[in-house]
């Protein structure tokens, strides 16, 4: 049998053509019962108020539903209790027909008033459920049975089933809903507080899967008395799903975080944020003057910065056996000076999406350990609260640098030990020879000469070969002058800019470790020299591990050195400025180029002189003197160039 109710309020609309037909039957009821009654009440002698039945007429005209006709009826039935009782008793009635008369009158406007009131009622309710209708949100009725007895455009769309198939079927049937916990559960805090809420899914007619936050709430109903239960959902797949691609993401970041080798440590930076913000509104510039010039605003900057969270590989580092035993604020982590850290602040400030840098951290047994940290800020102002940081431990990759170092250094000392003994032999050799040969033809000549008849001949060509020895001992000296140059044999068209800056970069490590800053003035693009690249590199690298250790006892913060270089037609020049102590007074600045000549306790005297050797050989010139722009020691080279690669100069141009 089909239990679908005859009427819904989604059919009310729709019924309204086929109704017409209906009110018709209707009018035409109530006029013939008003003039069945009439009929009675005029030509019957019927004692009673029959009049009263008037009001059946005006109920019928109310079925139709418009305000106009229950007025029309009533007019008509009081009109027509009136015709009535003039017709019947005339002006002199007696009492009790006139109280029946009265009392009929009074009913016809005590049902009136009633049914205009209900019929505003209905329309008013008929206006919220037209509401109802047009909401996005699927909301649905069902009555007591479960049966669907209201549904709206909303759940149409959300689960597939067109109203006039879903009314009149129980809401359990057509919708496979999945609980929170149980649908008993549901049921039973609804019979016990009126409504209930949450989130389910629910298989649409389709098959797809809905995911809605769904609120019942239980009513009288409209028509009988009995219990209906609205349902209200809201599609939240959309959200159930971002949610579970963020969890699964976090999932993920969590995994890394957990797992990864790598020191990972989370910091809160929004109370510094904020400072910097302040510091930008009172009109702060200049952000690294600022800190240079108030180092209690990075201190406490650096005070405010909380670790939230670190990663086991973190907590190991530090000899933590728990991420609770680890530092929580940075600046009980950090062991260095300001410097990095307002290095750090800088980079956050400018909005940079990272910050990378060497730092020294304590360990929980109180040791240091030096590290590179590389911070990963977020973009724009959200997200300060977990900063992310990774740190490197690189007291393997230091130790190793410095035993590099240090066998490089010994290495050096070696070889220039072997080069003094190479030296050192080849000169005694080299000059063993013509000297014994010089003693040899002298003790000859004395010979000649002694004899009681002296061979002038033989004696002259005895010294004569004394002189040719001589002149070779001197080619030999001069042989040797020219090994502690080590000759140029290598001869060809080199970059100048190339070697400045390839012995710059050989030096590097040296000059950065020595906090020596270095500032390169070349205004030699392009210009060539006609040389050997590796001893031209040599001499620049002497000069430049000069400038380092004459530096040592000035302050690391005002250790600088400047390299400028610029050429003219023929020659160009380069200055090795540095600001150290400079030459001291009395010293010759020439004697300082003679081999062996050195102030250090260690040093061998050579490099100067091998500078001079190679500045010769390349014919150039070499001078050192003291800068006259403030404390320090100039070291001027110049030498002849041969052409400029660029179009201006010509293929001779320069040429000595
Ligand atoms: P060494 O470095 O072994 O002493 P060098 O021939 O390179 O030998 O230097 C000779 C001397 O010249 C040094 O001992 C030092 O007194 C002086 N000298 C060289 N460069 C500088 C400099 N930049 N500033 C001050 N003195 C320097």
């Amino acid at each position: 049998m089909d239990k679908r109710p005859a009427s819904h309020w989604r059919g009310t609309q729709g019924n309204k053509g086929a109704g017409r037909p209906r009110d018709a039957y209707r009018i035409l009821a109530a006029v013939t019962l008003s003039g069945v009654i009439f009929a009675i009440d005029s030509l019957t002698s019927l004692r009673s108020a029959v009049a009263v039945l008037y009001v059946v007429v005006i109920v019928l005209a109310a079925d139709v539903g418009k305000r106009s006709s229950i007025i029309i009826a009533s007019a008509g039935c009081a009109a027509l209790t009136i015709g009535s009782y003039a017709y019947v008793h005339g002006l002199d009635g007696e009492d009790q027909a006139l109280l029946r008369f009265l009392f009929s009158l009074a009913a016809n406007a005590v049902i009136t008033v009633l049914l205009l009131r209900r019929r505003s009622d209905l329309q008013m309710v008929e206006a919220q459920a037209r509401l109802l209708e047009v909401t996005s949100d699927a909301i649905f009725v069902r009555d007591a049975e479960g049966r669907i007895i209201f549904w709206n455009t909303g759940a149409e769309t959300l689960f597939g089933w067109p109203a006039e198939e879903a009314l009149g079927l129980k809401a359990e049937e057509i919708l496979d809903v999945t609980f929170p916990a149980s649908r008993s559960k549901a049921e039973a805090e609804l019979d016990e507080r009126g409504q209930w809420e949450g989130e389910c899914r629910i298989r649409a007619r389709d098959g797809r899967h809905v995911d809605v936050s769904t609120r019942w709430f239980a009513e009288q109903g409209l028509r009988d008395y009995s219990r209906v239960v609205l349902e209200a959902s809201v599609d939240i797949t959309a959200r159930k799903a971002s949610e579970a691609a963020l969890k699964a993401s976090e999932t993920r970041y969590r995994t890394i975080f957990e797992t990864l080798a790598v020191a990972i440590l989370e910091h809160d930076f929004s109370a510094v944020k904020a400072d910097l913000t302040a510091l930008r509104q009172q009109g702060i510039g200049n952000l690294r003057r600022y800190l240079a010039e108030h180092p209690e605003f990075v201190r406490a900057a650096r005070e405010k910065v909380r670790i939230t969270d670190v990663n086991p590989a973190a907590a190991k580092m530090v000899g933590a056996t728990s991420k609770s035993e680890f530092f929580e604020r940075l600046d009980d982590f950090l062991s260095d000076d300001n410097r990095s850290f307002a290095n750090c602040l800088i980079a956050l400030d400018e909005g940079q999406p990272f910050y990378q840098a060497e730092a020294v951290v304590r360990s929980l047994d109180g040791g240091t350990v030096p590290v590179i940290v590389l911070l990963t800020f977020p973009r724009g102002e959200e997200g300060f609260d977990r900063v992310l940081g990774s740190i490197v431990d690189i007291s393997e990759r230091l130790r190793f640098q410095e035993a590099l170092d240090a066998s490089r250094s010994e290495l050096e000392n070696a070889s220039r030990a072997a080069m003094i003994g190479e030296i050192s032999a080849s000169i005694a050799h080299e000059v063993n020879q013509p000297l014994a040969a010089i003693m040899t033809f002298v003790q000859a000549a004395q010979r000649w000469l002694n004899r009681e008849d002296p061979d002038l001949d033989e004696a002259k060509f005895a010294l004569n070969e004394a002189v040719n020895a001589t002149e070779h001992a001197s080619a030999v000296v001069r042989r040797v002058r020219m090994l502690l140059g080590k000759a140029k044999s290598q001869d060809s068209e080199v970059a100048f800019d190339d070697v400045i800056n390839d012995a710059v970069r050989a030096k590097e490590s040296e000059l950065s470790d020595n906090d020596v800053a270095v500032k390169l003035d070349l205004k030699t693009d392009g210009i060539q020299i006609n040389g050997d690249r590796i001893l031209l590199q040599q001499a620049f690298m002497n000069i430049i591990v000069n400038a380092i250790q004459a530096m040592e006892a000035t302050p690391a913060d005002r250790r600088s050195l400047t390299i400028s270089a610029s050429a003219d037609g023929s020659a160009l020049c380069v200055r090795f400025s540095d600001s150290g102590p400079g030459l001291s007074e009395g010293t010759s600045a020439e004697g300082l180029f003679k081999a062996f000549q050195t102030t250090k306790p260690n040093g061998m005297g050579l490099g100067l002189a091998m500078c001079r050797s190679i500045a010769t050989a390349h014919n150039g010139k070499i001078s050192i003197g003291n800068r006259d722009d403030g404390p320090g020691a100039v070291i001027e080279l110049r030498l002849p160039h041969t052409q400029t690669r660029s179009a201006e100069a010509g293929p001779d141009a320069g040429k000595q």
